[in-house]
């Protein structure tokens, strides 16, 4: 069944048509990578599943409800959760009030400085976010000051972030951009794992094929705005349209 459905959508910046009648069905509980080269509109499409940008026409449903018109933390509140290309953390507080946030806003549909305050006096929030911590792996810092992470373990902290606040679908941007090879296998493998555990549908996009083969059941292959393949790993390898926009550096 598919949990996200994007019908004809359209999307153009002043001349430039981003996104070009593009059409998708995601499966419940599964990985679904979405390739393409440099412009071919993949974070356009993703900010569309988001609210951060609007689609010119065209519908995307997720679950039964059309994301178009609502804001972003109302279709975050519906259970769609996103990693973005760049860590979007709380760059002065420890890793365990960055969690305890998310969880939080959760529980209680907004935050205000009001919970800030009582934050401390919330011992199932913070066991929750000791959980997720220990999940991703960052336990053992979870004192320490989350500006003073890697950037590896940034990305694993705002996983931590996204993962607390049990969402339906995922969306990760890149998730092992500028990461070492070690770095990027250890990622591919909590991501495998938190997605069985937690029965989370992701979208990944991602550029490196190692990853894209290792944790994607389906694949869709976009150029210059739309989608040119779909398959599972195997047909994408071979297909001859996915070989040439990547050779021909379609833009
Ligand atoms: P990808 O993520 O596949 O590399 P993008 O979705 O970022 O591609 O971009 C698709 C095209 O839309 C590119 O040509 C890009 O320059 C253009 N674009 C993206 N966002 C904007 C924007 N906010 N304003 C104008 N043009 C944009
Ligand atoms: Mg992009």
């Amino acid at each position: 069944m598919s949990i996200l459905s994007v019908q004809n959508v359209n999307k153009s910046f002043g001349g430039l048509k981003a996104l070009d009648n593009v059409n998708l069905e995601v499966e419940e509980q599964t990985v679904h990578a979405i390739i393409g080269p440099n412009g071919a509109g993949k974070s356009t499409l993703l900010n569309c599943f988001v609210g951060r940008l609007t689609p010119d026409t065209g519908s995307i449903v997720f679950n039964g409800a059309s994301l178009l018109g609502i804001m972003p933390h109302e279709i975050n509140q519906i259970g769609v959760a996103r990693v973005f290309q760049t860590p979007e953390i709380f760059a002065d507080l420890t890793l365990l009030e960055n969690v305890m946030i998310p969880a939080l806003a959760t529980r209680d549909g907004s935050f205000s400085l009001q919970l800030w305050s009582r934050m401390d006096c919330q011992p199932d929030i913070r066991e929750e976010a000791e959980h997720v911590l220990r999940d991703v792996g960052l336990i053992e810092q979870k004192d320490v000051i989350a500006d003073s992470l890697s950037r590896g373990d940034k990305r694993r902290l705002e996983l931590a972030m996204c993962i607390v606040q049990h969402p339906k679908l995922l969306l990760l941007d890149e998730p092992t951009a500028g990461m070492s090879r070690a770095d990027t296998n250890d990622t591919v493998a909590l991501l495998r794992r938190i997605g069985e555990e937690r029965r989370i549908t992701k979208i990944v996009i991602e550029h490196d094929m190692h990853v894209v083969f290792s944790l994607a059941h389906k694949i869709s292959v976009m150029s210059q705005g739309t989608v040119i393949a779909q398959g599972e790993p195997n047909e994408i390898k071979g297909n001859p349209k996915v070989q040439e926009a990547y050779l021909g550096g379609a833009h």
